[in-house]
């Protein structure tokens, strides 16, 4: 019996990779069901997507979200620096797609149960104690419960991590909070499957208008002092509208009717936060994965797609190495290459959405040059065509 912490991404994909691996998992999730309906868009990429279809899970999410297969990057004088594919599909299988997080989470969650996985809500974590033969977790409520391991992905802000390893560090503020809505398409033209980046003078805008009646959109704004999403819902969400508007006062971009089109509805993301390498994922019986082991920036991208890969991992390292000890350094051994790579990708997205003037116009005249004559969508491929074959078998790293 595998203890699964954390009802997000990572938790519910490991519980049903662990599932098809013969191992049967409970989920234990702080919040009450529908909590998760929290976020804004994010895109789920070719190979988060694969990992998704290595479980048999990728028909859950159909009728879900919108392909959105490109990003294009615009300076503030609404100058096009270049286009980049979001998605390397393999051939028949799906292209990067966009989803509102709540609704992708809400989908996996109900394929878990589909599946006959119980989500227990209500139930934080906030020990963990571990023998030779099991490992129990015990929850705020005063309840416990134990298994033979306890997988953590109980995201950035993760109490496992702290038991795993004391000293790990701790997540880093990237110095953006985030903002984003859904709304009505206030007469912009459709750009089916194009994402629009505009780096402002003041902050970072992204706009996705699939069609005549619908626009996502997001902000993302530097700030020294890392905001919480309790924070800024305190203030009430009205304040931040003219706030949001106007840093891009003297931009080229159309946030004012974008913005105000839902100014009721909007959504705070919140401080956006990674976590810088960490020595190790595993103590014991006890594992982290997803974001509790490596947070990248949202600027990634990627975030929800590697926490899927962690966790389609993981049911192949325990179906096929009996040691629990053995089988989470062996994943780690596998998957930890990848993930400091996007960690430290998305670390240097964020870091040029926060660019002072000198540095914005410098930014953008190399991107432009890194556009016309660097890019190709093939120098991805390491990332976005990652393929994982379920039936592949798993040779336990050396110890
Ligand atoms: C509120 C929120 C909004 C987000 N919005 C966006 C967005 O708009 N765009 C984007 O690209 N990315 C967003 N992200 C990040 C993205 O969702 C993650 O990168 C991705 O989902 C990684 O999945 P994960 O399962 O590792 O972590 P998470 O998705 O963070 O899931 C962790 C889960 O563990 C639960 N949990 C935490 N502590 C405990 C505990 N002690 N005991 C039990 N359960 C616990 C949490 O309630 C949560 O459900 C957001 C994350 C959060 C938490």
């Amino acid at each position: 019996m595998a203890l699964v912490i954390g009802g997000g991404i990572a938790g519910p994909t490991a519980a049903m990779a662990l599932r098809k691996a013969g191992i049967d998992a409970t989920i234990y999730e702080a919040h009450g069901p529908g909590a998760e309906h929290v976020g804004a868009g994010f895109n789920i990429a070719t190979n988060g997507l694969d990992a998704l279809a290595a479980i048999g899970a990728l028909d859950a999410t159909k009728g879900l979200g919108i392909p959105a297969t490109r990003i294009s990057m615009y300076n503030r004088k609404a100058r096009l620096l270049g286009t980049v594919a979001t998605g390397l599909p393999r051939p028949g299988a799906p292209d990067t797609t966009t989803f509102k997080r709540g609704e992708l989470f809400a989908a996996l969650a109900g394929e878990a149960a589909s599946r006959g996985i119980t989500t227990e809500y209500h139930r934080r974590l906030v020990r963990i104690e571990q023998s030779d033969r099991s490992v129990t977790a015990h929850f705020a409520d005063g309840t416990r419960a134990s298994g033979d391991v306890l997988i953590g992905a109980d995201g950035v802000h993760s109490a496992t991590r702290a038991y795993v390893d004391p000293d790990a560090p701790s997540p880093r503020y990237t110095g953006l909070v985030s903002f984003g809505g859904f709304g009505r398409n206030p007469g912009l033209p459709p750009e089916p499957g194009v994402w629009k980046m505009m780096f402002g003078r003041r902050a970072f805008f992204g706009w996705f208008v699939p069609d005549t009646t619908q626009v996502w959109w997001f902000i993302s704004v530097p700030m020294d002092k890392p905001l919480s999403r309790e924070e800024i819902l305190a203030e009430g969400t009205g304040a931040w509208v003219p706030r949001l508007t106007g840093l891009f006062a003297g931009d080229d971009v159309p946030v004012e009717p974008i913005v105000r089109a839902q100014a009721d509805e909007l959504i705070v993301v919140g401080a956006e936060y990674d976590l810088p390498n960490m020595r190790t994922w595993a103590r014991g019986r006890v594992l982290i994965i997803g974001d509790a082991a490596h947070r990248a920036s949202t600027s990634s991208g990627q975030g929800a797609s590697m926490a899927m890969e962690d966790a389609v991992t993981l049911g192949q390292c325990l179906r096929d190495i009996d040691d629990p000890g053995r089988a989470f350094a062996t994943l780690q051994h596998l998957r930890r290459p990848r993930t400091d790579k996007i960690v430290a990708l998305g670390a240097k997205t964020a870091s040029s959405k926060a660019a002072g003037p000198l540095a914005a116009a410098m930014r953008d005249a190399f991107m432009k040059l890194g556009f016309r004559f660097f890019y190709k969508p093939e120098s991805s491929a390491w990332l976005l065509r990652n393929h994982i074959d379920w039936d592949e078998r798993i040779t336990p790293a050396k110890a």
